[in-house]
């Protein structure tokens, strides 16, 4: 029998207090739930807006038990926890995604070995442990890649790109001799991502493949819809369906793809959470990621994704979040400011959702 719906008045646990875990509380709050963030930082934004805080290391054990038992469910807005803590919680409360989907997200290698398994096409790749195997590995894959450590990237960070000049030994150093892989570099026309979440009923609910500009690795515009053929977007969110199907994830999943110039798709990386490229669903569709991934965690029925404005999402970074009084004149835009006080280059301080109203809500392509 399918467990029972969490019903609003209960609290779900976040693991993660940045700004995903406080626009998730923000949301879930208003079907009624509490929200209790557990991270290692004090003072967090997620904290700020919550009903409840935990401010401990992911390896306090005591702690996470603390935690477990004051919560109804637990899910992640940040997927470097240790997958030891997310153990220990699914042992006691259920978890959602669970240790599986976050082994998946958290490895680029189990994460291709997954693509690989599936028949779902990724860049070509190798696992490097050395200097001499990343030296191997370049021989195999041509002049032009990146080196990627395996574990705790994210926004770019933890990358060395390798030309046909490249000095190995120095980038080598440049990841601090960490495991890696090293991929060949895509010579894409466009970044996509498609954004799902899937019930515990096993349905998925899809936004529109979006389209994606990064900046030194960090997103720096997300445009809804991507302007790509039906055909390409249908495919994308299909692909992003098997990859939580073979998950069995319930919770949301963002999967982060390349469309090459002749129009196939590689993966690049997944994570089962809010996406920053999903941002633009809470202002310009009927349910937006945060709702939805407080429906999916408790059970509840998933609300209809379609979309009733074209959108265009910008990330206020660093400094640029001195631009909201610019935003919050703008009458077609829906300004949100994660309230970080340590403003840093590159840091996401908040971003902004600018709308183009279409008429009635459309139906994601391809659904
Ligand atoms: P990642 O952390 O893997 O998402 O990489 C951050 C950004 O670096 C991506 O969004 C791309 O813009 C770029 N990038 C990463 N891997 C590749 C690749 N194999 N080929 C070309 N660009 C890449």
């Amino acid at each position: 029998m399918a467990p029972a719906a969490i019903a609003p008045g209960a609290t779900i646990g976040v693991l993660g207090g940045g700004q995903l875990g406080r626009m998730l509380a923000l949301a879930a709050a208003r079907l009624g739930y509490r929200v209790h963030i557990f991270c290692p930082e004090r003072d967090s934004p997620a904290a700020r807006v919550a009903a409840a805080a935990t401010v401990a290391d992911y390896g306090d054990t005591a702690a996470l038990d603390r935690f477990a038992a004051a919560v109804d469910v637990v899910t992640l807005e940040f997927e470097n926890v240790p997958p030891a803590a997310l153990e220990r919680l699914a042992a006691a409360v259920p978890a959602r995604p669970g240790p599986r989907a976050l082994a998946a997200a958290q490895d680029r290698v189990a994460e291709k070995e997954l693509m690989a398994a599936l028949g779902v096409a990724t860049a070509a790749w190798a696992p490097v442990e050395s200097l001499e195997s990343l030296a191997r590995a370049r021989a195999r894959l041509g002049g032009d890649a990146v080196l990627k450590t395996r574990r705790l990237g994210y926004d770019g960070k933890g990358q060395a790109r390798i030309g046909p000049g490249t000095d190995l030994a120095a980038a080598w150093r440049a990841i601090a001799g960490a495991d890696a892989i090293l991929e060949a570099r895509v010579d894409f026309s466009r970044e996509i991502s498609v954004v799902l979440a899937r019930g515990l009923d096993g349905r998925s609910a899809a936004w529109d493949a979006v389209e994606n500009h990064h900046v030194d690795g960090i997103l720096h515009t997300t445009i809804a819809p991507a302007p790509i053929a039906a055909a390409v977007a249908r495919e994308a969110r299909g692909v992003a369906v098997r990859i939580a199907e073979a998950l069995d994830l319930t919770g949301l999943l963002a999967v982060e793809m390349f469309v090459t110039r002749d129009d196939r798709i590689l993966v690049n990386e997944i994570a089962p959470r809010p996406h920053n490229s999903g941002h633009w669903t809470m202002d310009a569709c009927l349910t937006g990621q945060f709702e939805q991934a407080a429906r999916a965690v408790c059970g509840l029925p998933l609300g209809a994704p379609d979309r009733f404005a074209d959108a265009e999402m910008r990330n206020l970074l660093g400094n640029r979040i001195a631009e909201w009084p610019k935003w919050l004149a703008d009458p077609e835009a829906r300004l949100h400011i994660y309230g970080k006080t340590d403003v840093r280059p590159g840091r996401k301080m908040g971003h902004v959702t600018r709308l183009r109203r279409i008429g009635a809500p459309r139906r994601a392509e391809g659904a």
